[in-house]
């Protein structure tokens, strides 16, 4: 354990998430998350050694702020305050301005407030938590890393819509990309794993949680990913629809859906849970497939499916291949999932190191298959997207 922690604030519009990270070991020696902000029955909740605490927010204030504000106490309490070097912010959104972590100051808060038209959910709640962070813990230097700042490498052809250039020029309209911060991590971890310089890498990096991205990683550079403008792109997910034909939503508002119904549709009621009809996670899916429910096995198929074809086409723009990675909750612990998209990756020469399938899960990395054709390995590499934080802060530093 090193002496230096970072306290990781990630703060949502009702929640708020946080941990204390040891910028060397990336252990959690604290961490915890506040949740019903707005509500009566605002509380927080946290694990220190293996121990599980929780207390109301009460007041009629801004939940974020009494939240923050009993961070305080709690890290004096735990013995951790004395410790805590700075403070790391997980931003959503950082537009064109921000390609890499920034130390904040009131210009930045400011930015940080202004891209909220990009991210209007996320984006005011992550400087809400920042200008609560500051009035609590003023003697401490705050970051914020960006989930939009690795992608900045995209080349212009990656990250233009096909559409009008007054869309970009006007509304900022383009891929941003998200899940940056973990798709940096896994592939400095993957190119560690190679015994490779990440300069000389070449990885398509495959982050599947509750939210799912793809991203092509050319010399340690984001050179395409499939979230775009919003997080709604790309990948089937845990309830958003992924890639869908923009005349649907036309259809549908004729049919006399609202636009907000349309949203709510394809944000929250698609991906596993519309397809399967039971549930958006991918464990209760894989449990009713095994009953023979026929909704859950057509939304595996879908989704596996998917993911592989995403992964032949992220093979265009990298000049060769070392490593396809899976990471997120269901790419780090589902078997029966890397098996089926590794089959359909059966054309470009990958098979399954079904030992090796087993082995890496609940935490652990390693190799679960290969392809001789393309002189490339399947990986499994858990992400740690507050260790970044936590390290590229105290870098800064
Ligand atoms: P988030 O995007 O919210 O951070 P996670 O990365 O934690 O989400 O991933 C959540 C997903 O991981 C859920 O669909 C969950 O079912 C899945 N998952 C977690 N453990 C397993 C497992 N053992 N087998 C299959 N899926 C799993």
């Amino acid at each position: 354990m090193s002496d230096s922690f970072v306290l990781v604030i990630n703060s949502g519009s009702s929640s708020l998430k946080f941990a204390v990270i040891d910028s060397q070991s990336g252990e959690a020696v604290l961490s915890g998350l506040g949740e019903c902000f707005g509500l009566a029955d605002a509380r927080m909740s946290w694990k220190f050694n293996g121990q599980k605490s929780e207390i109301a927010v009460e007041g009629e204030e801004n939940h974020h702020k009494l939240a923050i504000g009993k961070l305080v106490g709690l890290t004096e309490e735990l013995g951790l305050a004395s410790n805590i070097v700075a403070i790391g912010h997980r931003i959503v959104h950082g537009g064109e301005k921000f390609t890499k972590t920034v130390r904040i100051d009131e210009a930045v808060t400011a930015e940080i407030e202004k891209l909220a038209d990009l991210a209007p959910l996320h984006n005011p709640a992550g400087a809400i938590g920042i200008r609560a962070a500051i009035e609590a813990f003023p003697a401490l230097p705050q970051f914020a890393v960006f989930d939009t700042a690795f992608h900045q490498t995209m080349p212009e052809k990656a990250f233009t819509g096909a559409i009008a250039s007054e869309l970009y020029s006007e509304y900022g309209i383009r891929r941003y990309g998200f899940h940056g911060t973990s798709h940096y991590f896994v592939s400095r971890e993957a190119a560690k794993m190679l015994n490779k310089p990440v300069e000389e890498s070449s990885f398509i990096s495959v982050h599947l949680g509750n939210g799912a991205s793809v991203c092509a990683i050319s010399n340690g550079n984001s050179v395409d990913t499939s979230m775009g403008f919003t997080p709604l792109s790309g990948l089937m997910m845990g309830t958003r629809c992924g890639d869908l034909d923009p005349g649907i939503i036309e259809f549908l508002m004729k049919k006399g859906w609202s636009q907000e119904k349309v949203f709510e549709t394809l944000n929250k009621k698609s991906g596993f849970l519309g397809v399967s009809g039971i549930t958006s996670d991918a464990r209760g899916v894989l449990e009713a497939m095994e009953d023979g429910h026929e909704g859950a096995k057509l939304a595996f198929e879908v989704f596996t499916y998917r993911v592989a074809k995403y992964i032949g086409s992220y093979l265009i723009p990298l000049d060769h291949l070392d490593a396809v990675i899976f990471t997120g909750g269901i790419g780090e612990n589902s078997l029966p999932i890397r098996r089926e998209i590794m089959r359909n990756l059966k054309l470009l020469g990958f098979v399954e190191d079904e030992k090796g399938n087993e082995a890496a899960r609940f935490g652990a990395a390693g190799i679960i298959g290969n392809s001789e054709l393309l002189g490339a390995v399947a990986l499994v590499v858990p992400t740690n997207e507050e260790f970044v934080i936590a390290q590229q802060s105290v870098e800064l530093l």
